[in-house]
């Protein structure tokens, strides 16, 4: 199988999958549109290395390897040029992954299979785009990536189970766990997930209870490591509002709209983790979470 992986996007998912192949002995080549956020990226990988190092998990030697095999690109013309393997782990936006699809299957080795990272958009229709829907698959990894076991691997309509084959044999390869699942609205894990969140957030809305006692009746509760409020802000609540989204476009159910404070939230622009504030309030260097005063 592939030796040679483009990772397309070096945000949070993209600087994540980079590691994990790099760390796992592949050449890795690292596209993004913005100087700035693969200069990001490099640095991110390499304070998360040093957490395994300190982790004992890596050796110093392990770590200085596995950076040589990641290579950052502001093109995507060198950047996939020689993949074996095209991961797309851009903005979850359907009309630019459409159009990136287009030029990565323009520009990578016609043998090459394409996968997307997407949380939500339909792999049957990011296939539709290339001239290689056999060879188009999703590998749905996890935030953080090199801690999450799961990827789920997503099979759009027209995808081969020869391409299922390498995709579920490379995730093993990586240490990881891979679940196979076919491309409907949300595929399995947003699709229990969202309306969870969806349901908490109403929760808070309809004044059934606060922030902290939803959250702790979930962890306490359901033995969830995190609380639905705190993983959505963990998550971003831009990227919950358009899977909602694209659950309720695609089922054309309302049970799936989302919540008008989550909508409140997007808007004026309280996204979570990465904007400071969410449900909860996140200043740099503070390690306690404090429940935003909106909420108080
Ligand atoms: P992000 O915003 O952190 O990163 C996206 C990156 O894509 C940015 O660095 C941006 O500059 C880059 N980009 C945009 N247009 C590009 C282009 N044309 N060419 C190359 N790079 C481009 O987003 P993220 O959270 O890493 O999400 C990436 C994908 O992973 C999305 O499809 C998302 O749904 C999915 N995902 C996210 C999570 C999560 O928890 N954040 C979990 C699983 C899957």
């Amino acid at each position: 199988m592939a030796q040679s992986v483009s990772v397309i996007g070096a945000g949070t998912m993209g600087n994540g999958i980079a590691h994990v192949f790099a760390q796992n002995g592949f050449k890795v080549s690292m596209v993004d549109v913005s100087l700035a956020q693969l200069d990001k990226a490099i640095a991110n990988i390499t304070k998360n290395f040093d957490r395994q190092i300190a982790k004992g998990t890596i050796t110093e030697e392990q770590k200085k390897t596995a950076l040589a095999n990641i290579t950052a690109y502001p093109d995507m013309v060198e950047g996939v040029k020689n993949a074996e393997l095209v991961i797309e782990a851009a903005t979850e936006n359907a009309g630019l992954k459409l159009e990136l699809f287009k030029q990565i299957d323009s520009l990578a080795p016609k043998e090459a299979i394409l996968a997307t990272n997407t949380s939500s958009i339909s792999i049957t229709k990011i296939a539709a785009a290339t001239g290689r829907q056999g060879k188009v698959i999703g590998m749905h990894f996890m935030n953080p990536v090199p801690v999450m076991k799961l990827v789920e691997v997503i099979n759009g309509y027209g995808t081969t189970k020869e391409v299922t084959r390498q995709i579920v044999e490379l995730s093993k390869q990586l240490g990881k766990i891979p679940c196979v699942v076919n491309d409907y609205p949300g595929f399995i894990a947003n699709r229990i997930l969202m309306p969870m969140i969806n349901e908490a957030i109403c929760s808070l809305y309809e004044g059934v209870a606060g922030v902290e006692e939803i959250d702790t009746v979930m962890k306490l509760g359901m033995a969830h490591p995190m609380g639905p409020l705190q993983l959505a802000d963990f998550i971003g609540l831009d990227v919950c509002y358009s899977i909602l989204n694209v659950l309720y476009d695609g089922f054309g159910n309302p049970k799936y709209a989302p919540c008008p404070l989550l909508v409140n939230m997007v808007t004026a622009g309280k996204l979570g983790v990465k904007s400071g504030e969410g449900f909860y309030q996140y200043e740099a260097g503070n390690k306690e979470l404090r429940v935003s005063a909106r909420f108080q």
